[in-house]
């Protein structure tokens, strides 16, 4: 049975259009980069909102900001739910702001009528989940979770040059807390950035993991030499076994349909003119799928076809892993809570593997975790068209209250 307790979902919409404002394009979309002017105003409202429902605002050293709501056991870890407030240049209205501001909502909900939670409650905003300005993406949680040291993130310097540490110091958003502290759970909601809800006709997305990713550099050497007067069977032409690669790549991926997917994103030749037979090619692949034998099969199948087209197009091909980051399966325990939850509300629903990274994913490793999808339209995202409707987030934030209450009652029963 689900709890007595509603999300008000005109009012979390208000909160997703108000705060759409902050950062807001003329196309719709929200420019709110992380540590810019712009997110510092956006982080002033959460705060005061936060406070507003009676929460103590923590901002720790790399500005991730946690708004905590006391539950009846201060002995209990807090159940933190949340998601990021920076967006991508042209990004939309939805994504991170849905996941803070559905977690905003639900705690709203329960200020609204008084209930008292056994553990406490957490909602955060997590610092530089796009990576748009400082890479790597996810940055906030990955200190939290321990992948990333504070030095480490402060070192991080934008296309100008500008420090991450430098650019929170200039906000004026570095708190004095030390990052990571010990969480009962984390839940996240999220638009699914993908088409599969929509096409499905589903509510609910019962997020079980997020797929493994790996990124190789090809570096491709052949010889350069003359496009008039060099004959095709005395060429080495690089460009040529990079274009066999691109098409390997697609079948590698076509080979686990449809789960795995495959990419060449970033291609460059030299010397880059039209009259001459490229020498060198330096090409990206990206390869994920959710389950990381397979990923792994995909690897052994890559290196064949490169060893392959090296010999065939008599070019040197050296490979190199850029990234290996490891297939993420949630917590049962959280994953049965939003399937349950999801159920219990009588939505439609379906498990469902995040094709991104999250928040969720660093936070996984130190906690139990799942993750919330929702539909958006078309699945764009990362684009101001991104959109979402009003029942949808709706839908979500309630999920999320009520997968939150489910975890709770049984921290209250240990
Ligand atoms: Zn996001």
């Amino acid at each position: 049975m689900p709890s007595n307790l509603r999300i008000d979902p005109e009012r979390l919409w208000l909160a997703l259009m108000e705060t759409a404002a902050i950062g807001g394009t003329a196309k719709g979309g929200i420019n709110r980069q992380t540590l810019t002017a712009e997110d510092g105003v956006v982080r002033g409202w959460f705060r005061r909102e936060a406070e507003a429902l009676g929460c103590k605002v923590t901002v720790d050293e790399v500005g991730n900001m946690l708004a905590l709501r006391p539950g009846r056991r201060a002995d209990l870890a807090p159940i933190a739910l949340g998601s990021h407030l920076d967006t991508q240049p042209t990004g939309g209205k939805f994504d991170g702001n849905l996941g803070v501001l559905g977690a905003l909502e639900a705690l709203r909900t329960l200020v609204a009528v008084g209930y008292e939670t056994n553990a406490p409650f957490v909602v955060v905003n997590w610092t530089n989940e796009e990576g748009a300005r400082f890479a790597p993406a996810m940055l906030g949680s990955g200190v939290f979770a321990g992948v990333y040291s504070r030095a480490q993130a402060d070192a991080i310097a934008d296309i100008e040059g500008l420090r991450f540490g430098e650019a929170l110091d200039g906000i004026g958003w570095r708190g004095e807390a030390k990052a990571g502290m010990p969480l009962s759970a984390y839940l996240e909601l999220h638009i699914e950035q993908g088409p599969i809800l929509e096409a499905e006709d589903k509510t609910i997305g019962v997020v079980t993991g997020v797929q493994g990713v790996r990124w190789y550099e090809a570096s491709i050497t052949g010889r350069e030499s003359h496009a008039g007067t060099t004959p095709m069977p005395r060429r080495a032409d690089a460009m040529v076994a990079c274009a066999r690669l691109a098409l390997e790549v697609q079948k590698i991926a076509l080979a686990h349909a449809p789960t795995a997917v495959g990419t060449v994103g970033r291609v460059e030749v030299e010397p880059n003119s039209p009259n001459v037979i490229p020498g060198v090619v330096r090409m990206t692949v990206d390869l994920r799928h959710h389950d990381d034998a397979t990923l792994e099969a995909m690897e052994k199948a890559l290196y064949a076809a490169v060893a392959a087209i090296a010999g065939e197009a008599k070019v040197q091909i050296e490979t190199r892993k850029l990234h290996d980051l490891a297939a993420i399966k949630f917590h049962p325990d959280c994953v049965a809570a939003v399937r349950a939850a999801a159920d219990a509300l009588g939505h439609a629903h379906r498990d469902i593997i995040s094709g991104a990274g999250h928040d969720a994913v660093h936070l996984s490793r130190v906690t139990p975790t799942a993750m919330i999808f929702v539909p958006c339209k078309d699945g764009l995202s990362h684009n101001e068209a991104e959109s979402a409707t009003l029942e949808h987030c709706a839908a979500g934030a309630q999920v999320l209250l009520e997968a939150a209450l489910a975890l709770d009652a049984n921290l209250g029963a240990r």
